[in-house]
């Protein structure tokens, strides 16, 4: 490790004997086995260097004081949460200091009477969700992740979720952040108040810049009143793409389940192996979806999507007929992407298309499939029409590496030609990058550039990621 020598010529001994100036013992690790854990986020093929350290802060003033050693000696900064992304976003580069906010998982305050939580980014998504939901409050973005990934990793990626359809993506529930820039200056944006229109909205800059603009060392949310306990049904479909055209004819409806999410073949008996449950699964595709608009509101929503299901040509429909039974549907879904993963490799791809499309997504995935000769399980919160094409293969076998990385990219092309994009969730990262100038054009990556530039002027801040300047 002191053979490393930085952009300024200093040895990395320098840089660790000034990170320890300024920090306490268990907050820098320079462990060899220790530091090897925090290399990798879940994306395939994105390749990740060996950190210098890793800065395990406890408070912002650990991250000023990493982030100012890093501008003094040149050195760059990985900013990470729980590493459950999968796009690469959060590995490490050679040489560079991570900057992990796991350890600041603390609720600051909860202010009932109005409805904001101001928390460190650190906390499990499903544990701040605990915390507010004891005071009879809701956060609703809900990775199927959340038990394992932080608020700070999905304020920077803009996570969604599988209530996204009727409740939004995180970026709509953020009132303000604190965040640690490069410089190693705290800046604070947004407001506690419901409206607030004051200077540029700096804090939407900052959901779902992936880490490249500074670090978020704290956050304060919007909640919403608890939901009614939800009213949960399914429907089974022939073909995935009919279950396609039952999720427009929802939309074009005008009706707003809180939840609406596709599972196909592969992912249902995935989801059975891996659970060890019974979910029927001799149809191409299952639609799921929840109203928690109460009473008989909800039994009203949950039958007139039932019979749009069965127009489209749903072969049958069962209505949970208890909470636990719906419970038992929505873990089934949740589980698919960690069920395809005990089949094999997995390459999970995240494009989202209008929604009135998604019947051509799914067939075009289909065609994908039998080109290549692979399993791709489909999976994905239908209602938002982001859909999660899961390459199942074997990656000790190169051929079949190649086709399910071809096949990866066929599908965001296909993606784009539909109208949508490349990334509805799970960010650019290293994985998608090559990708994002073909969606969002020159003059667009121009002015992230300059944005970059402006922030961070020396390009120390999670470089590489989401495009090269
Ligand atoms: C099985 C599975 C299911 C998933 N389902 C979903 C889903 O339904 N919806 C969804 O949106 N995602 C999903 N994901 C992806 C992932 O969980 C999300 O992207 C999540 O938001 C990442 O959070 P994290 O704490 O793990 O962040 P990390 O992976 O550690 O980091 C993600 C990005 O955020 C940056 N970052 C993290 N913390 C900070 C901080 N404090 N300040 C600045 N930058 C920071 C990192 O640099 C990186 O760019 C899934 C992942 C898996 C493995």
């Amino acid at each position: 490790m002191n053979a490393y020598a930085g952009p300024m010529g200093h040895s990395g001994h320098d840089v660790l004997a000034a990170l320890a100036e300024g920090l306490p013992e268990p907050a820098l690790v320079t462990d060899a086995d220790r530091v090897e854990s925090y290399r990798y986020d879940r994306a395939m093929f994105c390749p990740a260097g060996v950190p210098l350290a890793v800065v395990l802060a406890r408070e912002t003033a650990h991250v000023q004081h990493a982030l100012r050693v890093a501008s003094r000696f040149g050195v760059p900064v990985v900013p990470q949460g729980a590493r459950s992304g999968l796009s690469g976003a959060a590995n490490a580069i050679e040489g560079c200091i991570v900057v992990s906010t796991e350890k600041m998982d603390a609720v600051l305050e909860l202010d009932v009477a109005n409805r904001l939580v101001v928390t460190q980014p650190g906390i499990f998504n499903a544990d701040l969700s605990a915390v507010v939901a004891a005071q009879g409050l809701f956060y609703p973005p809900d990775p199927s992740s959340w038990e394992f990934c932080s608020i700070g990793g999905n304020l920077s990626t803009n996570s969604g979720g599988l209530c996204c359809v009727k409740y939004g993506v995180t970026s709509d529930y953020v009132l303000g952040l604190e965040v640690v820039l490069a410089s190693g200056e705290v800046l604070r944006t947004g407001r506690r108040t419901v409206k607030g229109v004051a200077g540029y909205d700096l804090t939407k800059l900052f959901v779902g810049s992936e880490g490249t603009l500074g670090v978020i060392t704290e956050a304060t949310l919007s909640l919403r009143p608890a939901a009614a306990r939800p009213a949960t049904a399914a429907a089974l479909f022939a073909t995935a793409s009919a279950a396609g055209a039952a999720v427009a004819a929802v939309v074009t409806a005008g009706l707003v389940p809180s939840l609406l999410e596709i599972m196909d073949q592969t992912s249902i008996r995935a989801a059975n192996a891996y659970l060890k449950s019974d979910l029927p699964d001799d149809c191409a595709a299952l639609l799921v979806w929840q109203s928690d608009s109460g009473g008989a509101a909800a039994a009203a929503e949950v039958s007139a999507i039932a019979a749009l299901a069965l127009e489209c040509g749903a072969t049958d429909v069962i209505e949970a007929e208890d909470p636990a039974e719906g419970d038992l549907l929505l873990a089934a879904r949740r589980s698919v992407l960690m069920a395809l993963d005990a089949l094999g490799t997995t390459l999970i791809d995240d494009v989202c298309v209008p929604r009135t499309r998604l019947g051509e997504l799914i067939e075009g995935v289909e065609k994908i499939a039998a080109l290549h000769g692979l399993v791709i399980g489909v999976v994905g919160h239908a209602g938002d029409g982001n859909m999660h094409p899961t390459v199942v293969f074997d990656a000790s076998d190169d051929d079949q590496s190649a086709h399910a990385q071809a096949a990866f990219g066929e599908i965001m092309d296909l993606g784009l030609e539909l109208g949508g994009t490349i990334t509805g969730e799970h960010g650019v990262g290293v994985l998608k990058r090559e990708w994002l100038a073909r969606e969002v054009g020159a003059v667009s990556l121009d002015v992230h550039r300059a944005v970059k530039r402006a922030l961070d002027p020396a390009g120390l801040l999670n470089p590489g990621k989401v495009f090269t300047l």
